[in-house]
C-alpha cells in the first residue's frame, strides 16, 4: 500500500488532485476537507461532520494530518509566548506570538514563523545561525505552527484574541525555501482557508538574489529587509553569507522592487552597541534610506548568552535615532519584545540543546 499522504502539506489544487484521483470523490469534497483543515484549524477525520461515513473511512485509508507538536512554551513578562514544536522527524523549531491591544481595545497577535530547521546564513549575532542549517520546512510545517498556536489559544486564553498579522522572521532564511515559501503565501490567502491578505504578512529576508525580484511581483506578502550595517564593509563582517551579494547590487534590487502605491518596505537594523551606532554609521544609513521608499525599524540587539555583542546604551540608540529623524528619515526604535524567555531568532532551540548538553554531560 502506498504511504499515507499528509494533508496539511498539500496545497489547494494538490489537495483536489488527490480527492479526485486517489479518493476518487469529486472536487466539491476537496472544499469542504480545505476548509476543515484551514478555516477550522481540525485536526481529526471524525469531526469533519459534512463528509459522509465512506469518504471519512477513505480519508483515514489514505491520508492523515499532523501538525507540530507544542514541546514548551515559555512566556514573557510582557505577554509574548514562544513556542518550542516538535516536527515529524523529531525536529525542533520556534514559533513566537506577540500580543499587542489595537485600537478598538480587542486583543490582537502577532505571530513569528520559522521557515527552516537552522538557517545556512551564519550571521554572526543571531543564535539560529549558530544551529547551522539542517532541512527546510514544508508548507505543512510552516504553516502548522499558525495551525498549533491557534490551537493553543483557543485551549487556554478565554479572550481568545485573533492572529492578526504574521511575520516570517523566525527561524531560516524564507527565499532559501522559496518553493515552500510561496506555496505557505498562497495557501494562506486562499479565501477557504486562513484568508490573510498580502497587507497581514511581511516575509523577512537578509537579502538573496534569487526569488526576490519573484516575491515582490507575486503581491502575496509586504518585504522587510535585515540590512543591519550601512556599509559593504560592514555588512561583511556581521552577515558574512548574505553580504556575498554585495550592498550596491542589493540596494539597486530594491530601488526596483515591486511595491502597491501606498505599500512601503521596511528596512530592519539590528543595533549593536558599538559596532554598528556610530555616527558615521547614521550618515550612511541615511544616504541608504534616501535611495529606497522604506521605513527603518531600529531593533536593539536582544543580549544572547556567549555573544560578542551587547545591546546599545540607551543614550547612543536615542542619539542614533535622532540624527536619522534629522534628515528625515522615519526609523522607530522597536523595542525587543520577550527579552526575558530570549525571543530572538533561535534563542528557545539554542538554550534548550545548551540544557540537554547540560544534561547529557550530567548524565555520563
Ligand atoms: N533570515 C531572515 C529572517 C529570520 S531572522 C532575515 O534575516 O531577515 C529575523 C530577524 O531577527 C532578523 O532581522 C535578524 O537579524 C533578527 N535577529 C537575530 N538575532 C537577534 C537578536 N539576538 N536580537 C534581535 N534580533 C535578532
Amino acid at each position: 500500500m502506498d504511504a499515507k499522504i499528509n494533508l496539511n502539506s498539500l496545497s489547494y489544487p494538490e489537495l483536489e488532485n488527490f480527492v479526485t484521483n486517489e479518493l476518487h470523490l469529486s472536487k466539491y469534497r476537496a472544499g469542504q476537507i480545505w476548509n476543515w483543515i484551514w478555516a477550522k484549524n481540525c485536526t481529526d477525520f471524525d469531526a469533519m461532520s459534512d463528509m459522509s461515513k465512506d469518504a471519512r473511512q477513505l480519508l483515514h485509508e489514505k491520508a492523515y494530518l499532523f501538525r507540530p507538536v507544542i514541546e514548551k512554551v515559555s512566556k514573557s513578562k510582557d505577554g509574548t509566548a514562544k513556542f518550542l514544536l516538535r516536527l515529524e522527524d523529531g525536529e525542533l523549531i520556534e514559533t513566537v506570538l506577540i500580543p499587542s491591544v489595537a485600537k478598538d481595545g480587542k486583543g490582537r497577535v502577532t505571530q513569528c514563523l520559522s521557515t527552516q530547521v537552522g538557517c545556512a546564513m551564519a550571521c554572526t549575532f543571531c543564535s539560529t545561525g549558530k544551529l547551522g542549517f539542517k532541512r527546510n520546512m514544508t508548507m505543512g510545517e510552516i504553516l502548522g505552527q499558525v495551525q498549533a498556536a491557534r490551537a493553543f489559544i483557543e485551549d487556554t486564553n478565554p479572550a481568545h484574541p485573533l492572529i492578526r498579522n504574521l511575520v516570517f522572521m523566525g527561524m531560516g532564511e524564507p527565499l532559501l525555501n522559496f518553493d515552500n515559501l510561496m506555496k505557505s503565501l498562497e495557501t494562506l490567502h486562499h479565501n477557504k482557508g486562513l484568508a490573510f491578505s498580502a497587507r497581514r504578512i511581511t516575509v523577512s529576508t537578509c537579502g538573496i538574489q534569487k526569488g526576490l525580484k519573484e516575491l515582490g511581483e507575486s503581491n502575496l506578502a509586504y518585504l522587510a529587509v535585515s540590512l543591519h550595517a550601512p556599509t559593504q564593509e560592514k555588512r561583511a563582517m556581521l552577515m558574512p553569507k548574505a553580504a556575498k551579494w554585495q550592498l550596491q547590487d542589493l540596494l539597486s534590487a530594491l530601488e526596483s522592487y515591486t511595491l502597491g502605491t501606498r505599500e512601503c518596505m521596511t528596512l530592519e537594523y539590528l543595533v549593536l552597541g558599538g559596532v554598528n551606532d556610530t555616527p558615521e554609521d547614521a550618515k550612511e544609513l541615511i544616504k541608504i534610506c534616501s535611495r529606497l521608499k522604506a521605513k527603518l525599524n531600529l531593533i536593539p540587539y536582544n543580549d544572547t548568552p556567549g555573544s560578542p555583542y551587547k545591546a546599545p546604551t540607551p543614550e547612543n540608540l536615542l542619539r542614533f535615532e535622532k540624527a536619522l529623524w534629522a534628515k528625515n528619515v522615519t526609523a522607530i526604535i522597536r523595542k525587543s519584545k520577550g527579552q526575558d524567555i530570549e525571543a530572538a531568532c533561535g534563542q528557545l532551540r539554542a538554550e534548550y540543546e545548551l540544557g540537554k548538553q547540560t544534561e547529557d554531560c550530567q548524565s555520563k
